[in-house]
């Protein structure tokens, strides 16, 4: 029997319509039978409400899963993982007495097991990032020092061990960091706060050395911390406290103080919220300079929806100027996501190309949630959610110096039985007490 090949927009449409009997949806196609029996392929795309429809639309669906055991790992699973977990366990309790009362180890002498950080080599350079140029500028003088150390050895200027970048979730700190790598041409060791906090005390210390160790070998380098906070936390100095995190902690301390600038190795690492962070983090010598990675303004969304536009074709009523004028307060990450949205409705419908008004809906789905036609509303209900929703349009139009409404609606979205929708007409930087004051009007 013959497999036909069609494309994604046909599959979701099929979807839709409840023609389809069996997906299965393997690593890099779909495979999908209609309900007479027909077989077809298609692509695998992002597609993260995939599931959810085919769930909706009654279709028996399942991922298959490449198998990779052999009978080696099934010995492995078999036999050695219940020995590695009885010691496991036994090495925690033995750790807890020695936390407790001091003393000698039962089991263990010698130090756990070393892992092996993978430095990335990335293609990523300072021209992928759009906007953002401050965070650029400062980072490009790291950049200039791991292409020339002797150019700043030989006037003694030392440059930082460790540069904070702060900024919003998804404003490419990430990104930033991969570039001063990829710019440099230097080996990239990221790893997450979070990686590091484990479940043994002690672990996540002698997982700090491993990946200095392994840096300095690697130098010059790069290592980037996503998520800092994750260990760089106030520690709290009570006796109660998270101890694995503040050995943690205080390992990350002493290896920033125990290499020097001619180790080249330069630490990345990125926060949210900078003031969480523990103040020896900040002293002179570790992290002592931040770079802010704000939201972009007006120029650096349109900016970042030329880039990520450039492999979509858009209708000429697309007016990109028009998308970033009317998303402030969006990060890349949220532009990115805005464009794919708008990708997947437009493949939805089966045009060869993205309009204004798939972008107008996936700018709706993005701020307000996705609609829910499925909730039945009596014609009661939805005459006292206009009512109200009408008191919120009014009271902003009304109100001088509001941000104007964008959109009104008694769709129902997300939680919410209905949406007014405010948009500034440009970025705000500052607000003032009147502004605040009309604002608290509108939502009440
Ligand atoms: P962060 O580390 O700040 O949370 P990331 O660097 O992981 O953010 O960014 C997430 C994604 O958002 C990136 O993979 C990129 O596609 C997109 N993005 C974010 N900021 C930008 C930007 N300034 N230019 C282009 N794309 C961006």
């Amino acid at each position: 029997k013959s497999v036909k090949q069609v494309d994604y927009g046909t599959f979701m449409n099929m979807t839709e319509d409840e023609k389809i009997a069996d997906v299965q949806i393997e690593e890099n196609q779909i495979l999908f039978k209609d309900k007479d029996g027909n077989e077809y392929r298609t692509g695998v795309v992002n597609d993260p409400q995939l599931t959810e429809r085919l769930h909706k639309a009654n279709v028996s669906f399942n991922e298959v899963i490449k198998e990779k055991d052999s009978p080696f790992t099934d010995f492995l699973i078999a036999w050695i993982l219940p020995i590695l977990i009885f010691f496991g366990v036994g090495y925690y309790f033995n750790r807890k007495l020695m936390n407790h009362g001091g003393g000698n180890s039962l089991m263990f002498g010698a130090k756990n097991q070393v892992k092996v950080y993978v430095p990335s080599a990335n293609g990523i350079h300072f021209d992928d990032v759009a906007g953002e140029d401050e965070a650029k500028e400062n980072l490009s003088e790291i950049v200039d020092f791991l292409h020339h150390p002797d150019k700043y050895a030989k006037i003694g200027a030392k440059m930082p061990k460790g540069v904070l970048l702060v900024g919003p979730p998804g404003t490419g700190k990430t990104m930033l960091a991969k570039a001063v790598a990829g710019e440099a041409g230097v080996p990239f060791f990221p790893i997450a706060g979070s990686e590091f906090v484990e479940m043994f005390v002690g672990m996540g210390a002698s997982k700090v050395r491993d990946l200095f160790q392994q840096a300095k070998q690697k130098a010059p380098c790069i290592i980037f911390i996503d998520e800092i906070d994750a260990i760089g936390q106030k520690r709290t100095g009570n006796a109660m406290g998270n101890s694995e995190r503040e050995q943690t902690l205080n390992q990350l301390l002493t290896e920033m103080d125990g290499f020097n600038a001619d180790d080249n190795v330069v630490i990345l690492a990125a926060t949210n919220r900078p003031e969480s962070l523990d103040p020896a983090l900040l002293r002179p010598g570790r992290f002592d300079r931040q770079v802010v990675v704000p939201t972009p303004d007006l120029r650096g969304r349109r900016r970042i929806l030329e880039v990520h536009t450039k492999r979509t074709p858009l209708d000429p009523d697309v007016d990109l100027e028009v998308l970033a004028r009317g998303t402030p307060g969006f990060s890349g990450a949220d532009l990115e996501n805005l464009v794919n949205e708008a990708a997947l409705q437009a493949a939805k419908l089966n045009q060869d190309k993205l309009d204004m008004r798939d972008f107008e809906f996936a700018k709706d789905k993005v701020l307000m949630g996705r609609e829910r036609r499925s909730l039945i509303l009596s014609d009661e209900e939805k005459r006292i959610t206009a009512y109200h929703e009408g008191g919120h349009a009014l009271a902003a139009r009304l109100l001088p110096g509001s941000d104007p409404v964008h959109k009104v609606t008694i769709i129902p979205r997300g939680r919410a039985l209905g949406v007014t929708m405010q948009l500034p007409e440009e970025d705000r930087h500052g607000y003032s007490r009147s502004y605040l004051k009309n604002n608290l009007v509108v939502l009440l």
